[in-house]
């Protein structure tokens, strides 16, 4: 069984330090929620765990299956099975939902065997319409490009149907913290029940207390200043719809002190 390990991550944003020592470990087929007030460094997580550039990692360590995932490429790490559903996902006027999903998987398969022809379009058409209707999406969507003039829970749409496509052994959901879009939750809620099991590991971030109206995680931890202060099972999400992270704040106040 495949594990991602997070040790004690360091990451700062222009000389300020953001994760202050941060320490998770996802196995496959577990299902983890982080949560936290904004501006903890939620989303510096997980940009940090697709090698975004403007993240300078300081310290610590990121492991899959004991590999060195902080040394691979953004593209490396796609391919070693790490999935990040961006919280801004970019449009590509021009380029259809098919053909982007077909795209990125021929180039996958051509970085495995550079004699590879691509997938065949015929077995390509197949696994969409199955991974659509698994989705309960409208096979016109495929035809649509990508991003462009999607409203926030199609954009949410194309990320889940990548993930379905890509099939990752890991994958990293930010969920957007403003205006707390319940629709946009509930599309990627669904996308994750369906496509969660023993193959797959997933980590949502949110900044939304009712996560768990939508989706069954595990596991759930919740980060304040750039750290995982406290880790539970569900009942830690509706502890905190209750009672906010006020509570937390103190406690970590003490242990400061
Ligand atoms: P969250 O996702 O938990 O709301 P973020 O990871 O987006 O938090 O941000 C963590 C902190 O990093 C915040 O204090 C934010 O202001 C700061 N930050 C984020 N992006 C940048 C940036 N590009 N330059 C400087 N500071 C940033
Ligand atoms: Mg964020």
């Amino acid at each position: 069984m495949s594990q991602l390990e997070i040790k004690d991550l360091h990451v700062s944003i222009e000389d300020k330090e953001i994760l202050k020592g941060l320490s998770l470990t996802i196995k496959q087929g577990e299902i983890h929620a982080i949560m936290g007030p904004n501006g903890t460094g939620k989303s510096t997580l997980a940009y940090t765990l697709m090698g975004h550039p403007n993240y300078t990692v300081t310290g610590g360590e990121v492991l899959l299956d004991g590999e060195n995932v902080l040394e691979m490429e953004p593209d490396e790490r796609s391919r070693a099975g790490v999935f990040l559903a961006f919280q801004y996902p970019v449009a590509i006027p021009g380029v259809t939902v098919a053909n982007f999903l077909r795209s990125a998987i021929n180039s996958r398969r051509r970085a495995e065997n550079s004699e590879d022809k691509g997938m065949p379009i015929p077995e390509f058409r197949k696994m969409l319409k199955e991974k659509m209707d698994m989705l309960k999406m409208d096979h016109a969507f495929a035809g649509r490009y990508l991003n462009d003039g999607f409203s926030g829970g199609e954009k949410k749409r194309a990320e889940i149907l990548q993930m379905a496509t890509l099939k990752p052994r890991f994958a990293i959901l930010d969920e957007t913290d403003s205006g707390l879009d319940i629709d946009a939750l509930r599309i990627v809620s669904e996308g994750v029940n369906a496509l969660s099991g023993p193959e797959l590991g997933v980590l949502v971030i949110t900044h939304y207390q009712r996560l768990l109206n939508y989706i069954k995680p595990q596991f759930v931890h919740v980060m304040m200043g750039g750290r995982i202060v406290e880790s539970g099972g569900p009942d830690l999400a509706l502890h905190l719809e209750e009672h906010g992270y006020d509570w937390l704040r103190e406690k970590t106040a003490e242990e400061t002190a």
